[in-house]
């Protein structure tokens, strides 16, 4: 079928990684770049990769089949109408847009250009996410009822757009769309109820850090969590079924999962607990309970970008669909709107 020529808007961190490790050299020919910075464009000179005059002459080089938009997020929504009306099909970084209005809008304008438009919603892809869902599927713990998914660091928010409200900066976009956006492909089931609490603790107009609450109509109840601020980190995941508990440590996968046994005349026995005696909370007698690793994780069948030249090419169905999308953005305006803050 040929490789695809594809050009890269923005060559900052994110645009230079799809350059130099992410794009697969057996569908993609590299055209070449733009960006707004001429530093940013030097490096891409010095990295041998065509650097292009303007936005305007990436669109009317008729080579360029497709295009990567790799931008500060508030401006996702003009590139992208740009693109697809300069006929070229669109992979689009995430956030898709600051706003479902916005997703709607380029949508359209995908449809009525018959342009593939996709969103990089890469993190479907992750290892411990894929652990996850095979702990859903196989059941090692039971029916799972309890998700918690966390992200911590320590290093504030980075960069400079990401603290600006205008350019759709704070955790929410920037983290929270990907911790979302797998939780509503793990639980399939409508959301019931959602709780968020933002923190500003750091003093920026954005969030530095949340945490979300999401009650699904199926009983399973998630907590979506990001911090900034945190010099000792949580474990990445942490889920409770109705046969033991698991947990996934970070994403190097380690982590591990305690199951009940058959046995249920081991009982526990009465624990010293601080200045206390505890039945309740000792741990679960030796016969009562195994530890299980977790589970191999079933890697995609296909990459992102494999799908991406599918989609384009042979009209193959996308991983990431833009429904699936526009319910997370939906999902983020409700988190923005009825946030409580905490500091
Ligand atoms: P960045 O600041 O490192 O890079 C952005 C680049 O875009 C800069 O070089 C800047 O000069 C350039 N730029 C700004 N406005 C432009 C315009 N109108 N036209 C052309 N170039 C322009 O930011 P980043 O971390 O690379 O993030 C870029 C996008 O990638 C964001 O949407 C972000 O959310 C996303 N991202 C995704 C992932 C992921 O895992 N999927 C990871 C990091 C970033």
């Amino acid at each position: 079928m040929g490789k695809m020529n594809i050009a890269i808007i923005g060559y900052g961190g994110m645009g230079s990684y799809h350059a130099s490790t992410l794009l697969p050299e057996e569908y993609y020919t590299l055209a070449g770049i733009w960006d707004i910075s001429k530093q940013q464009r030097a490096k891409a000179e010095e990295a041998d990769i065509k650097v292009y005059e303007s936005l305007e002459a990436v669109l009317a080089d008729d080579e360029v089949e497709s295009i990567i938009i790799a931008t500060p997020n508030d401006s996702h929504k003009d590139i992208s109408i740009a693109a697809l009306e300069a006929g070229k099909h669109v992979i689009c970084e995430k956030p898709v847009m600051l706003s479902s209005e916005e997703l709607d809008e380029v949508l359209e304008v995908a449809e009525a250009t018959d342009r593939v438009f996709m969103v990089h919603q890469n993190r479907r892809w992750d290892p411990d996410f894929l652990v996850v869902r095979e702990l859903f599927h196989n059941k090692q713990i039971g029916d799972i009822f309890h998700i918690e998914s966390r992200v911590h660091g320590a290093n504030g928010i980075p960069g400079d757009w990401r603290h600006m409200k205008a350019q759709g900066g704070g955790m929410v976009l920037d983290w929270g769309v990907h911790l979302l956006d797998q939780i509503h492909t793990l639980v399939d089931s409508p959301i019931a109820k959602v709780r968020s609490d933002l923190s500003f603790v750091l003093g920026n107009e954005v969030d530095d850090g949340f945490t979300i609450t999401i009650l699904h109509e199926n009983g399973i109840k998630s907590v979506v969590e990001v911090g900034t601020t945190n010099f000792v980190k949580l474990p990445r995941w942490y889920l409770k079924g109705t046969k033991g508990t698991a947990i996934i440590e970070d994403w190097d996968l380690s982590g591990r999962t305690i199951v009940a046994t058959d046995n249920n005349a081991a009982t526990p026995q009465p624990i010293q607990a601080g200045v206390g005696l505890t039945k309740t909370m000792a741990p679960p007698s030796e016969e009562a309970a195994e530890e299980i690793p977790l589970p191999t994780p079933h890697l995609m069948n296909e990459s992102f970008y494999f799908n991406f030249y599918r989609v384009v090419r042979e009209e193959a169905e996308p991983i990431v669909k833009n429904n699936e999308v526009r319910e997370v953005m939906l999902l983020m305006e409700q988190v923005f709107n009825e946030a409580d803050i905490i500091n």
